[in-house]
């Protein structure tokens, strides 16, 4: 008897914000989980009441009014800004890159003085960027690329810079202002009381089941689901038929330190490439805690394989390829619809997540 409307596969945003919308619409719903949490990755650990991100430092933002006014229902948010460090070797940099970092590079104190040397510097790449090393180059010039970028990028993706896609720098805004604030976004902030009460408002009287991985029993579930919302890999789902997409690893080293102030910021990134962390978190700094100790966690970049927590896709050609092809293997499947940030591919941010979410429930339930 197929009773449930939606297996929602995954309690992250995507799969939480359709289980709360679908049921909103009277369908039966029910969310499966193979952590013993809800929440994917924007789930925290609360540590001597300081809430620890436990799958990485999540810092909401966007300019998506939709999206905003959207995800206040569920929590009110604080005024963090994110204004991250760059420690290389010991010489602090403000990020992103702009008047403040500029200045230290080349003690200069003016936007003409900083363009002019940014200009010269460029001038070595002809071409339109290839790749995320000349498209770095033409953005910033060699010496950011060389101290701010290049270690800090092939740790991350363990992989020499001109073999990646240019589109990821991007992401990082170049001003010619002294603004330290990280995202270009109108709204940003972390939720008060944390991201976990955002998504317990969600799932509110939805049935949950936790630490039930659908890939090891799934006829139990689609025998009782008309439609199923996937939120994990395309792959997995289809048992890795076609090949498997990568992705890039993470893992974390949290400390517990019996002092109030660690490093005095939110976010410090380690761009050199011999330190073998990309960045250390230091979680009190995002909700303005005053707690006599702090927790710190240091992220350290790793390979990927089938099993482990998949962080990044690499969406690269021979990626995006495979992805292709396994959405044409799910246009085959009737009541599969795949979505989030491991279900697309995609190198979502969290608003971005959200508005996908909004999007499939406009086509699927209105
Ligand atoms: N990046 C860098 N130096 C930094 C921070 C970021 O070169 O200090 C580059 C790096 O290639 C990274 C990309 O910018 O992969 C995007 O950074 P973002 O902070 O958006 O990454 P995320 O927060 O998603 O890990």
């Amino acid at each position: 008897m197929k009773y449930i409307d939606y297996l929602i596969v995954g309690s992250g945003l995507f799969g939480s914000i359709f289980a709360h919308e679908a049921t909103k619409r009277g369908k039966r719903c029910l969310v499966i989980d193979k952590r013993s949490h809800i929440g994917g990755n924007i789930y925290c650990e609360n540590k001597d009441h300081i809430n620890i991100h436990k799958y990485g430092a999540h810092i909401f933002h966007t300019n998506n009014q939709i999206v905003w006014n959207y995800i206040n229902q569920f929590s009110k948010f604080n005024n963090f800004i994110n204004t991250p460090i760059a420690n290389y070797n010991g010489e602090i940099y403000n990020l992103p890159f702009n008047m403040n970092t500029f200045s230290k590079m080349w003690n200069i104190s003016t936007p003409k003085e900083a363009f002019d040397i940014i200009n010269k510097q460029r001038a070595i790449i002809k071409q339109p960027p290839r790749n995320l090393e000349e498209q770095a180059i033409s953005l910033v010039g060699i010496d950011i690329y060389k101290k701010l970028i290049q270690g800090y990028t092939e740790k991350q993706w363990g992989r020499p810079c001109n073999q990646l896609p240019a589109f990821i720098i991007k992401r990082l805004p170049v001003r010619y202002t002294y603004n330290n604030n990280y995202f270009n976004a109108i709204y940003q902030g972390i939720p008060i009381n944390g991201y976990n009460t955002i998504i317990e408002n969600l799932l509110k009287n939805i049935e949950v089941k936790l630490n039930i991985d659908f890939n090891l029993c799934r006829d139990i579930y689609t025998n009782i689901s008309k439609k199923i919302i996937y939120t994990g890999s395309i792959d997995s789902y289809f048992n890795y038929q076609l090949g498997t997409l990568d992705y890039r690893g993470l893992k974390f080293k949290t400390y517990k330190i019996e002092q109030e102030n660690f490093q005095g910021v939110a976010v410090m990134n380690f761009t050199d490439k011999n330190t073998p962390y990309t960045r250390i978190i230091e979680h009190k700094h995002f909700e303005f805690g005053n707690q006599p100790i702090t927790y710190i966690t240091k992220e350290y970049p790793s390979d990927w394989k089938i099993g482990d927590e998949a962080y990044y896709p690499i969406n690269d050609e021979k990626n995006q390829n495979l992805y292709k092809q396994y959405i044409h293997l799910a246009k085959s499947e009737n009541n599969i619809i795949f979505g989030g940030r491991l279900g697309e591919y995609k190198y979502y941010d969290m608003d971005q997540v959200i508005q996908s979410a909004l999007n499939l429930v406009d086509i699927e339930l209105n």
